[in-house]
């Protein structure tokens, strides 16, 4: 890639390749200084850990939470996932960052577990660098020792993606992850080059419906049928299906009606921080 931006920038003769150099040194720079901040953010406790509600449809009352990070400097706006998520796995600082936000999740969920004496479930997304990480099973199994948390109230979100890959090693780590007896989700389902050979190969517990597909409910025909056989399909193979972006009352009907069990969107909560959250589920409980 080097070597072809090398020759382009040498086809377009020599401005151009001075201008394109420098460009390129922007780009490394800016690249530096995010993984510096990131570091520190790290050091510096700057992330923080939102809480969105996952319902059951039918009573809508809250099974659990999924956890979302959050990145807040000093003053600053709070900084989305997406804008910073994507570099720290490029860049391998997402072992350390998902460590932090399974320990922080793993501790409030316990808390939450112990003050309203009930079953709540906490998921958290977990990114392929760290489901290829072989410490992760042991680094769970510290977090859950460590909390107190149940193994059945734990489930990490993976992605499609991360099944594509040498499909070989992977077997391991999930045999040690079910063993914990910590369930499996698979995220943003129906987006990635989806094949249903996964979901024989793999032990996974829950589907995610993406919200690409909620978001077109009632509105696009393809995504309302897709809908359906996703959620028939989970159901006949005994995994729970949940949809994700859910945003209006209609789309919650027709989840309903279509034998989804849980759903997670802003038409119930958005992401929430944690004193919001323990607001909502208090007002939640006693409804
Ligand atoms: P995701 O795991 O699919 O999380 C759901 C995203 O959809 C969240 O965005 C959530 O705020 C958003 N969302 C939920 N309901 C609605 C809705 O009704 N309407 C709309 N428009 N959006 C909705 P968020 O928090 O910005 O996170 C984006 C992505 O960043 C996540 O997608 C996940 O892939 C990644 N991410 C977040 N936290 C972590 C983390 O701790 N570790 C890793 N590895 N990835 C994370
Ligand atoms: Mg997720
Ligand atoms: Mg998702
Ligand atoms: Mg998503």
């Amino acid at each position: 890639c080097a070597d072809s931006a090398m020759y382009l920038a040498k086809e377009l003769g020599r401005n151009n390749y001075q201008f394109f150099t420098s460009e390129l040194m922007i780009r490394a720079q800016h690249r530096y200084a995010l993984e510096r901040n990131l570091r520190r953010a790290l050091v510096e406790d700057e992330f923080l850990v939102y809480y969105q509600a996952k319902v059951n449809l039918l009573t809508q009352k809250i099974v659990g939470a999924e956890a979302l990070i959050r990145w807040q400097m000093e003053d600053m706006n709070i900084v989305a996932p997406n804008e910073f998520i994507p570099f720290a796995e490029e860049i391998g600082l997402i072992v350390p960052i998902g460590r932090w936000v399974l320990t922080q999740a793993a501790r409030h969920a316990q808390q939450w577990r112990q003050q309203y004496q009930f079953d709540f479930k906490i998921s958290v997304n977990i990114s392929p660098k760290q489901f290829q990480d072989p410490n992760l099973p042991s680094f769970i199994k510290d977090v859950l020792d460590e909390t107190g948390l149940d193994p059945n109230a734990l489930q990490l979100e993976i992605t499609e993606g991360l099944l594509m890959v040498e499909a070989d090693h992977l077997g391991g780590v999930f045999d040690a992850i079910k063993q914990l007896g910590v369930s499996i989700s698979l995220d943003d389902f129906g987006t990635g080059f989806s094949s249903l050979s996964y979901l024989q190969r793999f032990p996974i517990d829950n589907l995610k419906i993406d919200r690409s597909f909620i978001r077109e409910i009632p509105a696009n025909q393809d995504s309302v049928v897709l809908t359906k056989a996703i959620i028939a399909m989970s159901n006949a193979l005994g995994m729970s299906v949940t949809a994700e972006g859910v945003e209006s009352l209609e789309q919650m009907d027709f989840l309903k009606e279509a034998g989804c069990q849980e759903m997670q969107g802003f038409y119930f909560s958005k992401p929430l921080s944690v004193e919001a959250f323990e607001a909502l589920l208090q007002k939640n409980l006693h409804s």
